[in-house]
């Protein structure tokens, strides 16, 4: 024989196999089905014990009230009990109409009369004993045929002696019939209530869910290659309605980031063919025939200007790469920006000077600012190099502290060069890019400067800008972050 299982290891069991089901749909009907199968269940449960109650009480409340009834009707006549009556009625045939069977007792235990169904049941002996004693109490037995019959039996007292008993007693079966009638009824409604229940939990889980299965196969059908499809479902403004959004923008990301790679690496191939293929070629002339060591001489120095060109390169493209990736770069601590500055304007003199131009500084004594020294020289280099590279010979170069607060350093660096048109303007801090491309191809930038200068700006936490007009010159900006006062 197998021992049916407890119910709350029953439920475990349901509960650890409707987590394995695979389908989102499928799992949430039957979590509903399974919830409410226990709602319903416990409430029926409640209801039926409640109704069970209320019928019992009911009953004994009925027996009590018939038994104060016979009660009235009878009366004692030296020492015996007698029933009384009203025209040859006895008091209690009303009770007996009712269904109730009413009976008074001797108190030798002999029936004096008895009135109603169920006469032929004998009297409880317990209770009689009970009654001698001065106290009530209520029995419950079967008759021949099996009807369940409530009894209740009191004495009859007068002055505190007892005379004689009175025993009132109904069958039980309206009750019984009431209980298996709800019962019926719960055994249809309850499942037929799970039925309907989990036909409308599976309804609802395929309406909201139907869009998240569209939102998949939209999904599958987009490929790395095919960045530029989206979703485009017509959703309401929803949590599923939202992923679809978040899901299209992030598409839109990934193929801005994925185009911008790609054009990355298509310009960086550009800028690294163009030396390879200048060194190949003065290679292929200085082979063609036999060339005295002088003329070798004058070729290594070409080369070696390129590979020079070609190592910046490298490494512009290299701080670019690392500065996408989201590892920090920079080593900060505190220096003072004034030293830099100085440090940077020494190095570029030299070019300068070559270009007849004057750089003139106006910085306070100190600027402390917290910074990677090395990538700031760059950022600052790379402006004043662009300054000078543009600026006709003979032109006029500033580095100015213009602006300095508790939160934020100003540093301005201009030129009274060619300038620049709104149009270049927009794009300059753009990889790659070179405002005119004649002008910036004779002076061997790749168009990474700025791009580069502006990174490390942002990555101080500061930013730059730029101010230009054709023929007036141009101004860049750099506002860094001051070092915290300890
Ligand atoms: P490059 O390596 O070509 O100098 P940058 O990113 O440093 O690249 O600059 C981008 C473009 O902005 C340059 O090609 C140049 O045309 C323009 N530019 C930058 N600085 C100046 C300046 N001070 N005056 C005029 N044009 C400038």
């Amino acid at each position: 024989m197998t021992r049916a299982s407890p119910a709350p290891q029953r439920i475990a069991s349901a509960v650890a196999r409707i987590n394995r089901i695979s389908t989102i749909r499928v799992r949430l009907t039957l979590w509903y089905v399974l919830l409410l199968a226990i709602i319903l269940v416990g409430f029926s449960a409640v209801l039926y014990i409640l109704l069970d109650n209320g019928l019992d009480n009911q009953t004994d409340k009925d027996l009590q009230t018939a038994a104060e009834q016979v009660k009235g009707g009878v009366a004692q006549q030296g020492g015996q009990l007698i029933v009384q009556r009203t025209e040859g009625e006895s008091e209690l045939t009303p009770l007996g109409e009712r269904g109730v069977l009413a009976r008074v007792i001797s108190l030798d235990g002999k029936i004096i009369e008895s009135v109603g169904p169920f006469s032929t049941l004998p009297v409880p002996r317990g209770s009689l004993d009970a009654a001698s004693h001065g106290q009530t109490s209520f029995d419950q037995v079967d008759t021949s045929d099996g009807t369940p019959v409530r009894l209740y039996t009191v004495p009859y007292q007068e002055n505190g002696q007892v005379y004689g008993f009175i025993e009132v007693g109904q069958s039980l079966k309206p009750s019984q019939e009431t209980l298996q009638t709800l019962l019926l009824v719960l055994a249809v409604v309850v499942p037929g209530t799970l039925v309907l229940a989990s036909a409308g939990g599976w309804f609802l889980g395929m309406r909201a869910l139907s869009p998240i299965d569209r939102i998949t196969q939209s999904a599958r059908r987009i490929s790395a290659e095919d960045l530029a499809q989206r979703l485009n479902l017509d959703l309401p403004n929803d949590e599923v309605g939202r992923l679809a959004a978040t899901f299209d923008a992030m598409l839109g990301r990934l193929e801005a980031a994925f185009e911008r790679q790609r054009r990355f690496t298509a310009d960086a191939s550009h800028e690294l063919r163009t030396p390879l293929t200048i060194m190949k070629g003065d290679i292929g002339v200085a082979l063609n025939r036999p060339r005295s060591s002088s003329e070798y001489q004058e070729v290594l120095a070409g080369l070696d200007e390129e590979v020079d060109r070609l190592t910046r390169l490298v490494e512009d493209l290299l701080l670019l790469a690392r500065a996408d990736t989201a590892r920090p770069l920079l080593y900060t601590q505190p220096l003072d920006l004034r030293d830099l500055l100085v440090k940077v304007v020494e190095q570029i003199s030299p070019l300068s000077g070559a270009r007849g131009q004057m750089i003139e500084m106006t910085v306070p004594v100190s600027i402390p600012v917290q910074g990677d020294p090395d990538k700031l020289v760059r950022l600052f280099f790379n402006l004043l190099d662009n300054a000078v590279k543009y600026t006709q010979c003979g032109g006029r170069i500033s580095v100015r502290v213009v602006h300095t607060e508790p939160a934020s350093v100003q540093v301005e660096i201009a030129d009274n060069g060619p300038g620049m048109s709104a149009d270049e303007l927009a794009h300059i801090f753009d990889r790659f890019y070179r405002a005119d491309t004649s002008r910036a191809l004779s002076t061997g930038g790749a168009g990474l400067g700025l791009s580069i200068a502006l990174w490390i700006a942002e990555a101080h936490g500061g930013r730059i800008s730029a101010q230009s007009e054709p023929g007036r010159g141009s101004t860049f900006s750099v506002w860094l972050p001051a070092a915290q006062a300890s």
